[in-house]
This record gives C-alpha cells, structure tokens and sequence, in this order.
C-alpha cells in the first residue's frame, strides 16, 4: 500500500460544505416499496413500506442488522430486481432496468484473475462499448486518485485485499456514473485498511461527485462518512429512523470522540438493536 495512504484521516481535498439535501436535486426517489420474495419452502417479506428521497450529491449510509433488506434494496435501485408493490424513480423517471448511471461495489472485489488491474478497471468501459482511449485515460485518472498508480499491469492475486477493493471501486467508477451503490464494500478488511478506505471514498466523493448507498453494518463507519444514516428494522425491513449526521466536513476520525457523535450512535444503536 503506498504509504501517502497510511494514516489518512485527514481529507484535505473534501468540501468544507455540508451536504445537505436542502435545494438539492433529487436523485433517487422511492415510494411504498414492498418487497416479497417467494421460494419452495415459503414467503420472505424482504422489505414492507420503504419511502427514501436522496439528493443529487449526497452519501447515504443504510443499517440495520443482517437479513432486514439492505442488499434487497440496493438490488432494486439498480434494477437486477423488481419490486412487489411500490415505485423507484432515477432523475424523476422510473427505474425499469440495469442503467449505465449506476455503479456497483460488493463485498468481495471479484476481479478477473487473467486480467491485470488496468484491464480489470476497464471491463466495464468494454462491455459498455465506450471509447476506450477516453476509458484508458480515465482508468489511470482513477487508479492514481485511489494510490494505485504503478499497480496497473499487475495481477490481482499481487494486492492486498484493501489494494483489490481500491480497484473494485475504480471499475465501478470507469463509466461515470452518478450513482454509486455499495453493499458492504469494506466488511473483509481488518480494522485499518477499512478506516482508510473510509476517508479514501470520501476523497473520491469529493472529486467525483456522486449520489453513494453505502451498506454497512458499522455503525460508526456510517456516521463517519454519511450525510444521513438510513437506520432499518429487522424483518420485514422497514425504515425505522433516518438520522441527519451533522458532522462538518472533511471528517476526521477524532470526530467519532465527540457527545454529538456519540448521540448520534445512539439513536441509531436503539433502532437496530446493538
Ligand atoms: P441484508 O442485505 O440486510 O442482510 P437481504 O436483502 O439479503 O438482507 O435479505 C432480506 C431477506 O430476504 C432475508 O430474510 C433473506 O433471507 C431474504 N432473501 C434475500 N434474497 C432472497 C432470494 N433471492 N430468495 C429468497 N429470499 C431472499
Ligand atoms: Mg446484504
């Protein structure tokens, strides 16, 4: 890992504005979500009544305990399924299948073990038929922004696993999309790497300004790196709190010391029940 990375708790390029969803555009608007799953042995009720409006530039992060629907709900805001009853919109428009605005990171990096980090990054930007000229250009833009640069012929097995998510995010990042989505991306990294990788996303955040879904079963990793945190209830999955963290930015991590902080995790803890 390069070791401009270690010890980054500062974010020297972030915004020193809140981002607040006043007099933000909308971006994703979602309205009495339901959410059924039917299998051999039964019904599941994934998620009951979910009502969400995120802004255009805002970083959402959503907990809850395993199993209340989080995944289930990213999978709908990116259209790989359909919901039961209930209504998603992107841009005021519905979300009727996969959109090319829209990026993913999962838990596990998964990249192609033939393919170096460069090509990896661009897999993406091929399958899309993008100009790769302009997607190569990009790709090294983004590796270097995550301290990758002087990685990109190397193959995956020759990073760490903090190395692997850094390129999992730049993959995800290579078409420019505005919404990123993220489903506990850092949940298999040691205690360290994640708190990096933390401040590192918010660095990306505010070079490429997007609307992020961060899931996370983290409690203070939310509220370090949310504008709100999106609290939900075990099963059925509903929204059970949403709570406005209005932390100044950059965060640093000595903010996760402060009785407002504290408060804030709290309120959250009381909801999903940690
Ligand atoms: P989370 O990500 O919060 O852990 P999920 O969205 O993965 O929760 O799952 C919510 C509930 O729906 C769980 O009870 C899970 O077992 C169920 N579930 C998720 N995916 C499926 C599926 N494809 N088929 C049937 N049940 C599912
Ligand atoms: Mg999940």
């Amino acid at each position: 890992m390069p070791s401009s990375l270690r010890n980054l708790h500062v974010v020297p390029n972030e915004p020193a504005s809140k981002h607040s969803t006043a007099g933000v555009v909308e971006k994703i608007k979602i309205q009495g979500l339901h959410k059924t799953y039917l299998t051999k042995t039964g019904r599941t009720v994934a998620l009951q009544n979910v009502d969400l409006t995120i802004g255009g530039d805002e970083f959402i992060a959503l907990v809850g305990p395993s199993g209340c629907g989080k995944s289930t709900l990213l999978r709908l805001i990116s259209a790989l399924i359909k919901p039961s009853k209930g209504k998603l919109f992107m841009d005021g428009k519905p979300i009727v299948g996969p959109s090319h605005d829209v990026g993913i990171v999962f838990q596990q990096a998964v990249l192609l073990p033939w393919r170096n980090v460069l090509d990896n990054v661009l897999l993406p930007a091929e399958i899309l038929g993008i100009d790769m000229k302009k997607a190569r250009e990009r790709a090294h833009q983004l590796l270097e922004l995550v301290g990758l640069k002087g990685f990109e012929m190397r193959g995956p097995h020759e990073l760490s696993g903090g190395m692997q998510q850094r390129a999992a995010i730049c993959r995800a990042l290579i078409h420019n999309p505005s919404v990123l989505l993220m489903d506990e991306p850092f949940a298999a990294l040691d205690a360290l790497t994640r708190e990096e990788l933390g401040f590192e996303l918010l660095r990306i955040w505010a070079v490429e300004k997007k609307t992020i879904i961060f899931v996370t079963h983290n409690i203070s990793e939310a509220i370090l790196l949310s504008d709100r945190v999106v609290a939900m209830s075990p099963r059925p999955g509903r929204i059970s709190e949403i709570v406005e963290v209005d932390l100044p930015r950059p965060r640093t991590i000595d903010m996760e010391f402060t009785q407002q902080f504290k408060s804030y995790s709290d309120r959250v803890r009381a909801v999903i029940g940690h």
